[in-house]
């Protein structure tokens, strides 16, 4: 079986294995994960160490904080401009699909106004919306959508916000595609497609960027959670203990670097596959498009449905595209191995020849 799910997505085999064999008794303490207390010498390890894999891995520089959040990736479209949109109430989207254009959505609601600064919808989001020319400081930052999961685009060259922070949602390539930590004012991530399970978010801020609103309701205060090593409340353990195993697993393969090289490695293998088809077509724009997210169509809805059964049965789950771009989508996160990719090709050249009429 290979999972093809845009999130939550396939897991690597070793981290399912140790979940398995910690579930009777974590650490011969006669309790699984689940039933530890937060408030334990266990758990203090589990998330002191999930922190320094984390900032080794990313080369995390020590004036940024880490936090864990519940409330996914869409939580921190709320909490990023409650906290970091404090001088201007006023950010730059670049509308680049979906997930951006909810995030300017939800800052909206919380009263920061937010200026398109330029948006690819017209195309159907099949190209990356780029900034022309933003010379003034007149927002408190720019809120960039690094990996857009659904329309499959990918900003591997950052936008140039001038002076002006950069706030990335990083949500679908976090830990799957190397960026420069120092570029981002803050990077918020949903742990469920690279970093384990559903109920974690990541959120990376620099320290000079928060603790400038008093009174914020608690459980959305940055600076609290920075206070607090994210135990203002109860966390969500068995996510964090997840995520801890997922971070150890990616020092042991070789960092994120190799993450990026396999990743490129997969979606390579597709792309080219889809670009010398007579029957499929991959919309985005080559220099754009995203290494983990691959969305791609026949044109023919009952043929694209025909597939979709027929890869299910074969084995190749989750290949149906979202309902907004339609067709199919593969995605091919870190914990994809390179020979699912290669099965999916396979089948698609096999389904090809069968189908082209
Ligand atoms: N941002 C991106 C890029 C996403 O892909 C998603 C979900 O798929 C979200 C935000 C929202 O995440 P969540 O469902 O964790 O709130």
């Amino acid at each position: 079986i290979y999972n093809f799910s845009a999130g939550p997505a396939t897991m690597p085999d070793p981290v399912i294995a140790q979940i398995k064999a910690d579930m009777p008794s974590y650490k011969n303490s006669g309790m699984s994960v689940m039933e530890i207390s937060h408030r334990s010498a266990l758990f203090d390890d589990i998330i002191n160490t999930a922190e320094q894999d984390m900032r080794d891995l990313l080369k995390i520089p020590d004036n940024y904080k880490v936090l864990f959040f519940q409330g996914g990736g869409t939580l921190q479209f709320t909490t990023a401009p409650m906290n970091l949109a404090t001088k201007y109430h006023k950010i730059g989207l670049l509308d680049s699909g979906h997930w951006a254009d909810r995030a300017g959505d939800e800052a909206k609601r919380v009263g920061v106004k937010v200026d398109v600064l330029n948006s690819t919808k017209d195309i159907k989001y099949t190209k990356l919306p780029i900034i022309k020319n933003l010379t003034q400081d007149t927002y408190d930052y720019v809120h960039v959508c690094l990996n857009n999961t659904i329309e499959g685009t990918a900003y591997s060259t950052l936008p140039d916000t001038g002076a002006t922070t950069l706030v990335g949602d990083m949500s679908s390539n976090f830990m799957g595609q190397q960026y420069n930590i120092e570029d981002f004012g803050a990077i918020m991530a949903g742990a469920q497609k690279n970093l384990g399970i559903a109920g974690l978010t990541l959120v990376i801020v620099r320290d000079d960027l928060i603790g400038k609103v008093q009174n914020l309701p608690s459980m959305l205060d940055y600076d609290l959670f920075a206070k607090k090593n994210s135990m203002f409340n109860t966390p969500p353990v068995f996510a964090i203990y997840a995520a801890g195993l997922v971070l150890k697993w990616l020092k042991e393969q070789g960092g994120v670097a190799e993450m990026e090289r396999r990743n490129r490695a997969k979606s390579d293998l597709l792309y080219n596959f889809l670009d010398e088809s007579k029957l499929f077509t991959a919309p985005v724009e080559k220099a754009d498009r995203s290494l983990v997210n691959i969305p791609f169509v026949t044109g023919n809805p009952d043929l694209d449905a025909k597939l979709i059964a027929e890869a299910t049965e074969a084995g190749l789950l989750n290949i149906k595209g979202h309902r907004s771009v339609g067709g199919m989508r593969a995605s091919l996160y870190n914990a994809m191995p390179y020979e699912g990719a290669q099965a999916l090709v396979d089948f698609l050249d096999k389904f090809e020849k069968n189908n082209r009429g």
